[in-house]
């Protein structure tokens, strides 16, 4: 079977050892010794498929050998989420690339799926268009993949999240057959955002756009940080929305400020980065609506508006503080604005039991949410004190569940978390449509639906929750 693919797509087709290996892992260092003894992650072979009919050609070989396909763009998850656990294929979409119609009057764009948003973003431009929003790893991030994912980052806090913006896509179903969805349309779009490439491989997308407009950004210092939640909360109900909002807590800010980038001089609270889009008098009134928030609390200053601008040009790069690692282990959840100073409360409280400094991080969402990204440096080249580490991520995932959030995204190493992600009744709906899109469940088997043996509760709870009590007792680091 492998051998036909192989013929039929020349060098588009590989099996060589080296090139399965790079298949074989994402952004997440985990080591082999626990991937290797629970998954096969190296895939059988790579095919790099060039149009709509050659991705059909394989899901229908691949359909009726019932072999495991995985998608892959960007590869830029971290949760294994284009990672293959039962081997079998590794689909990389990169060169279903490129923009295929502007309607100006719709104010929609057709794009394909593993084009960048980079690259998308740059093409608009030049036709004094925008996208809506965009992921914080817009360089490497595909519109596919970011519709395969959560899709909230910047400009989500205006725009809401890309699922909500797409009116249309192109799939190419797992038995092979080609279909055009829409809002309306069974499965649905909406059925396609999040799903981690279980349920097809998306092919083309038409999204909305917005016109490019004047944007003002600017930084505000909370000297204390227990405001931070109450000052997003301010500055969204203020009458102009911002574009986006992002905050750093001062630990975050010290690391940063360690590796030499300027914003971490900040001395003590924490800041808040916050970015308005618009015609000219908009934003003469989102100036107002921020000197006004920040001259009613003494605790509150401006900061230079060159440091803003500078942070919001460092937007691709929210990830660096990882080079003082070598590693982060960490988790991103959802919680609700009002909710964000008990939880600073309460999870440095476990880093204190439990021996760890949290870096905290985190953008707003729309209605009165915001993704906090919770993270501690951890060295991968340790392995069995990194192993026991990541016994901590569980503790970052109770601190969000004791305060409302919700674990952002699911890939394979969120599984554990389901019951937390999605209520019971749309797990089985989930799982229904599923069934019935791909009943040999050959699309990117592992993950999404349910977790893998022996990560299911209490047995995963338990095993954590004694590693962490072991870490702490024996004061393990590093
Ligand atoms: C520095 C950094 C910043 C980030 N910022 C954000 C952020 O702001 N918001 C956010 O949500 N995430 C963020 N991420 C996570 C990740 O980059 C995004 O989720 C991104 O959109 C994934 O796109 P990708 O092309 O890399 O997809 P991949 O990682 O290749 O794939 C993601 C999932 O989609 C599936 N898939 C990919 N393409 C297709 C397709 N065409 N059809 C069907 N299935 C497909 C894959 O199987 C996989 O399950 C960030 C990551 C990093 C490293």
């Amino acid at each position: 079977m492998y051998e036909t693919l192989k013929q039929k797509l020349g060098e588009r087709a590989s099996d060589a050892p080296m090139e399965r290996a790079l298949y074989s892992r994402d952004l997440a260092p985990v080591p082999s010794l626990v991937v290797e003894s629970l998954f096969r992650t190296m895939p059988d072979l790579v095919v790099r498929p060039a149009n709509d009919d050659e991705i059909a050609d394989v899901m229908r070989t691949a359909h009726r050998k019932s072999i495991p396909v995985t998608p892959r763009a960007g590869g830029s998850t971290v949760y294994f989420n284009s990672v293959p656990v039962k081997g079998g294929i590794v689909m990389d979409l990169n060169l279903i690339q490129g923009v295929v119609d502007l309607n100006e009057n719709a104010m929609t764009v057709k794009v394909r799926a593993a084009t960048t948003f980079e690259a998308l973003e740059s093409w608009l431009n030049k036709h004094g268009m925008a996208c809506q929003s965009m992921p914080s790893s817009a360089p490497v991030a595909t519109v596919g993949g970011w519709l395969n994912t959560m899709g909230y980052g910047i400009g989500s806090l205006k725009y809401g999240s890309l699922a909500s913006q797409v009116r249309s896509i192109d799939v190419v179903l797992p038995d092979g057959r080609k279909k055009h969805l829409t809002r309306v349309s069974n499965p649905s779009i909406r059925d396609y955002g999040g799903s981690d490439g279980t349920l097809g491989i998306v092919t083309q997308i038409e999204l909305d756009v917005r016109k490019q407009s004047p944007m003002a950004h600017y930084l505000v210092h909370v000297q204390d940080a227990r405001q931070t939640g109450a000052v997003m909360n301010a500055l969204c109900s203020r009458g102009t929305l911002p574009y986006h909002m992002h905050f750093a807590d001062a630990p975050y800010l010290h690391s940063l400020g360690a590796l030499g980038y300027s914003l971490g001089n900040i001395a003590d609270g924490s800041l808040v980065a916050v970015d308005f889009e618009g015609a000219e008098s908009e934003l003469a009134r989102a100036k107002c609506s921020v000197e006004d928030v920040v001259g009613s609390n003494a605790d509150l200053s401006l900061l230079p508006e060159d440091m803003a601008d500078m942070e919001w040009n460092e937007r691709f790069r929210a990830i660096r503080i990882k080079r003082g690692g070598p590693s982060l282990l960490g988790a991103e959840m959802t919680l609700p604005t009002f909710r964000l100073t008990v939880y600073l409360d309460d999870i440095r409280e476990s880093g204190k039991r439990f021996g760890f400094e949290p870096l905290i991080y985190g953008h707003a969402c729309p209605n009165h949410h915001v993704t906090v990204m919770t993270v501690f440096t951890a060295d991968e080249t340790k392995t069995l004190p990194y192993i026991i580490n990541l016994s901590l991520v569980k503790k970052i995932h109770d601190a969000g569940r004791r305060n409302g959030g919700v674990p952002y995204g699911t890939g394979l190493w969120n599984t554990p978390y389901l019951h937390r992600i999605v209520e019971k009744k749309e797990l089985e709906n989930m799982r229904k449509l599923k069934s019935n899109v791909d009943p040999s469940g050959i699309m990117n088997p592992g993950k999404t639906y349910r977790a893998p043996f022996l990560f299911n509760r209490p047995g995963f709870a338990i095993g954590n929750n004694v590693l962490a009590e072991v870490r702490r007792l024996v004061r393990i680091k590093g």
